[in-house]
């Protein structure tokens, strides 16, 4: 890697790589997803000096002990949630907000909730950098969700805890979908999805094992 700085056309590149050799490569397929991460710029979430580290097939760190998510495992959460033009969508742990810009590139509104002020101050700067007008961030324990704005028809949650927290569940409209990384420790934990039909019945699947950060909250570990 060079130690040039970079230049736009350089990110531009490093963009389209990943799109390709991490999400194509492996099954992605949702052109409307994968356009939107051929868009977002991605270096622009991480710090400075790791920019040049932005497209490469890794979680990085972000501060407070939190990491933005692997592009790969952005995509297919964000391409499971099946987003239509005109949805609303609840995002919990919005951290750099990464993962809220490429939401708000793909739905109607994306409300966003952070449990940690310094990542909260940090990604609703992010996303004011670059100019997204239709998301709506809250410092909050996101495992009550959103209330006084559900339902919603899709909800993802970006850290991992033991259980479906009950009110994401609940602030589901019908036809929605949820996914939420469940697991019985810190460590490890299967992606799963709970969909809700039209008539309020609830099922659920997973889309395979990952590892993320701790969901940390009343309806996940206590602090
Ligand atoms: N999507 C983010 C990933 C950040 S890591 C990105 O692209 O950068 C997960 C985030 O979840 C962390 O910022 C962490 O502080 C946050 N988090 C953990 N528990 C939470 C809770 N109960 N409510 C809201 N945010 C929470």
């Amino acid at each position: 890697m060079s130690r040039l700085r970079w230049n736009q056309d350089d990110f531009a590149i490093a963009r389209r790589n990943m799109v390709e050799q991490q999400l194509k490569a492996r099954g992605l397929a949702d052109e409307r997803v994968l356009e939107a991460m051929s868009r977002v710029p991605r270096h622009f979430f991480v710090d400075e000096a790791q920019a040049a580290q932005a497209y490469r097939d890794t979680p990085l760190p972000i501060g407070y002990g939190q990491t933005i998510s692997q592009p790969y495992i952005v995509g297919l959460m964000v391409e499971a949630l099946g987003l239509s033009p005109g949805d609303r969508v609840l995002e919990i742990g919005a951290g750099s907000g990464y993962q809220t810009a490429i939401l708000a590139e793909l739905a109607a509104e994306v409300l966003a909730v952070e449990r940690l002020k310094p990542l909260f101050l940090k990604g609703r700067a992010n996303l004011a950098r670059l100019g997204l007008t239709n998301i709506r961030l809250k410092l909050d324990d996101g495992t009550l969700g959103w209330p006084e704005l559900a339902p919603y028809q899709a909800v993802v949650v970006a850290a991992g805890g033991p259980r479906v927290p009950q009110p994401l569940v609940d602030q589901l409209a019908p036809g929605g979908r949820l996914i939420v990384p469940v697991g019985p420790t810190e460590k490890s934990q299967k992606l799963t999805l709970i969909t809700k039909d039209q008539e309020g019945r609830l099922s659920r699947s997973t889309l395979g094992d990952c590892r993320f950060v701790a969901l940390v909250g009343r309806h996940a570990w206590s602090d």
